[in-house]
């Protein structure tokens, strides 16, 4: 038989024993972590959407991991977001960090559906090493399951973690860490959604530590080199899909709408449907940009020499094509679309956005 004070020490010590691998020790301080919310599933309470301040009261214990502030930048669905709020919601972090060099990491909530696209929005136009982490959750607060609050918690263990400091805006959801650059929504309704394809994730967040297991190596943040304060607004780029007998007149129409750049969805390694050549020689010859991708979800494509081979025949509007068409490596066409519209900021020279596309 224990001695009773005894037993209540033993009992304190197993406890503290069994929290201590995931508490801050008392001594140190918090790091200060800022929520900015947007909206989405993660919000969309039945009966009214969530606040940034019901988000943050939702998780017992933040205070372990991290002191949070919070603010509401917008409470609508993903898709619903500008290009005009999204080059906001980049100069606000942007000047969050500047602002405060003590802040820790800044975690943004938003809608699932387009969320890969703002992560890579972000990915590029936020100029700090410090962590951006982006979450949402499938299931609604109002919904048995919902897996919101534990997502969020872990984006705050994230943004709070030293070791992700210079990996670029994070996606975390389920557990998981990757890279907004290579993640993309791969099903309607499953919580293992988001994933890397083939590149894979870059970490983990468990339950005694955030772990992970590469780094990136392509240019973004701090690295990136499209500055928000020099960049107004953002041209208008249009994705077209390459299926069989696609017609041209839908890429004529976006020129005629006002794209400056088209992102052509491939089937496979970057060709395009013979019907849409006309269209593509009609973007070409008032210099709209077209990007080459692919909608097979893996792969890249190489960059098209800039001139026909020696010895073959070329039209002038073949030609002329190929001074205006760049290849978009391994990115999803949505994300080289963003890419290209930050591009084309800066140059139409083609080599330019070649060497841009290879290096984000
Ligand atoms: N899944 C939707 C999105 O991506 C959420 C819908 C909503 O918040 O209304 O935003």
């Amino acid at each position: 038989m224990i001695h009773r004070p005894l037993r209540a020490h033993l009992l304190i010590v197993l406890a503290l024993g069994a929290a201590l691998p995931t508490l801050v020790p008392a001594q140190e301080v918090a790091p200060h972590v800022h929520l900015v919310a947007t909206g989405g599933t993660i919000s969309n309470r039945e009966g009214g959407r969530l606040s940034a301040e019901e988000l943050a009261k939702s998780m017992p214990g933040v205070e372990r991991y991290a002191r949070l502030t919070h603010e509401q930048f917008a409470n609508v669905a993903s898709s619903a977001l500008t290009l005009e709020q999204w080059l906001a919601l980049a100069r606000r972090i942007n000047e969050l960090y500047l602002d405060d060099k003590d802040l820790a990491g800044v975690v943004v909530t938003s809608g699932t559906d387009t969320l890969e696209e703002t992560a890579f929005f972000l990915h590029l136009t936020v100029r700090d090493p410090r962590p951006v982490v982006v979450v949402g959750s499938m299931r609604n607060p109002s919904t048995l399951g919902y897996e919101g609050a534990a997502n969020l918690l872990e984006g705050i263990r994230v943004a709070a973690e030293p070791a992700a400091r210079g990996q670029g805006v994070l996606v975390v959801l389920n557990d998981e860490i990757n890279s907004a650059r290579d993640v993309t929504k791969t099903d309607a309704l499953r919580l293992h959604t988001f994933r890397s394809r083939e590149h894979g994730l870059l970490g983990v967040v468990d339950r005694d530590r955030v772990v992970f297991y590469r780094s990136m190596v392509q240019k973004h943040t701090a690295t990136s080199e499209f500055d928000l304060t020099t960049i107004k607004a953002l041209p208008r780029v249009d994705v077209i899909l390459v299926y069989q007998d696609a017609p041209g007149d839908l890429i004529k129409a976006a020129v005629d709408a006002g794209a400056k750049g088209i992102v052509m969805a491939t089937a496979g390694a970057g060709a395009t449907s013979g019907t849409q050549v006309q269209g593509l020689d009609y973007a070409a010859e008032r210099r709209v940009f077209i990007v080459t991708t692919t909608r097979t979800g893996e792969g890249r494509i190489a960059a098209p020499p800039p001139n026909p081979p020696a010895g073959v025949q070329a039209s002038e509007a073949q030609r002329r094509r190929r001074q205006f068409t760049a290849a978009g490596e391994d990115h999803m066409p949505v994300k080289a679309r963003i890419l290209l519209m930050l591009a084309l900021t800066k140059t139409q020279d083609r080599a330019e956005i070649q060497r841009i596309f290879s290096e984000y």
